[in-house]
């Protein structure tokens, strides 16, 4: 159920205690929001298909956690998705290496795996570190391993279709590559916020790298008495400024959450000598009040916002000047 602006702004404002926000983003227009839960939030139009598997296993039973984790499954299980998963771009060396993380906002509980080769549910393999460890974070081999005792399968996560492309690019090496994530928000009728992340990483990366989708507080942050946030893009830019907090914490501050993600885009912007265009930086947020949005450096950044009867492919506010990829993904 849209706001209208003025009316958002004056409860954001009694919300933050008075504060004086000025409105940073678009002047008037229905504020992102909605009065029904549960509400599904995440990055990218192929992040549709998974919110709506998010909202099945919810009206199912399932808990915002459990929606989150089984809505990321299918970006994962999708072979045609170049960047996330099943089908990933593999790093230079032709093996695909994945990140993922999910956090509970009830009790900051958190967990996540880097750079884990073989198994097709890396953000599953995340919530066991969590739930079954004392741990936050599994890397390498020892994320494999802990996957392989917890019975998780096996599987070859190079297709066809990526190997000869990476042939390809061995070639000619320098060529432009690909990256994206899903990173997926939640919130239920209870106020319970969780959120998720998973991706291939940068295309073709060095083995070994690990980018900001699997570090809290960089590619995903979830405060459960504030709001949620989730990365997309250049991991190299968004983890130097623990990004997803940040947004998070303009959230706390009473900021909408698309002017959340516009905040910290800027201050960003005013920290790093790269222009804006080359920053490659996209976010989503989502708050405890059910509202939502995003921003990106370049224009057209598309995320999906999905509740009961509803579901739709949304474009955030494009704080620089130039175009997302050709293909609606990031790209260097
Ligand atoms: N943030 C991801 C990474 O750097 C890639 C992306 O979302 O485009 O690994």
């Amino acid at each position: 159920m849209p706001l209208s602006r003025r009316r958002f702004m004056r409860e954001t404002a009694l919300a933050a205690g008075g504060l004086a926000l000025a409105g940073t983003t678009r002047a008037e227009k229905d504020i992102p929001m909605s009065t029904d839960r549960p509400l599904f939030v995440s990055t990218w139009a192929f992040g549709k298909d998974a919110n709506e598997q998010s909202l099945r296993i919810a009206e199912q039973g399932g808990s915002v956690l459990d929606a989150v984790e089984r809505g990321i499954h299918v970006a994962e299980a999708d072979a045609s998705n170049a960047s996330v998963g099943l089908g990933g771009i593999p790093n230079a060396r032709g093996v695909v290496q994945l990140d993922a993380c999910i956090m509970d906002g009830e009790g900051q509980r958190a967990g996540s795996v880097a750079a884990i080769e073989g198994i097709l549910h890396p953000i599953s393999v995340a919530r066991r570190v969590m739930d079954e460890t004392k741990h936050v974070m599994l890397a390498g081999e020892g994320a494999r391993q802990f996957a392989l005792e917890q019975g998780f399968a096996s599987v070859d996560l190079l297709t066809e279709e990526r190997r000869k492309a990476w042939e390809e690019w061995r070639e000619k090496q320098g060529a432009a590559d690909n990256h994206d994530t899903i990173a997926l928000l939640g919130l239920d009728g209870e106020g319970r916020l969780a959120g998720g992340c998973s991706t291939s990483g940068w295309g073709y990366k060095l083995p070994g790298r690990v980018g900001d989708s699997p570090i809290i507080g960089s590619g995903l942050y979830v405060d459960g008495g504030v709001g949620a946030a989730g990365a997309t893009g250049l991991g190299e830019n968004v983890m130097r400024y623990c990004a997803s907090f940040l947004v998070v914490e303009y959230m706390r501050q009473g900021l909408h959450p698309e002017e959340a993600c516009v905040e910290t885009i800027r201050r960003i912007v005013a920290l790093d000598p790269r222009p804006v265009e080359e920053l490659h930086l996209n976010f989503v947020a989502l708050d405890k009040q059910g509202r939502f949005g995003a921003a990106g450096t370049n224009e057209g950044f598309q995320y999906a916002v999905t509740y009961p009867g509803y579901s739709e492919v949304l474009t955030g506010v494009g704080v620089g000047t130039g175009e997302i990829g050709p293909e609606g993904g990031n790209r260097r």
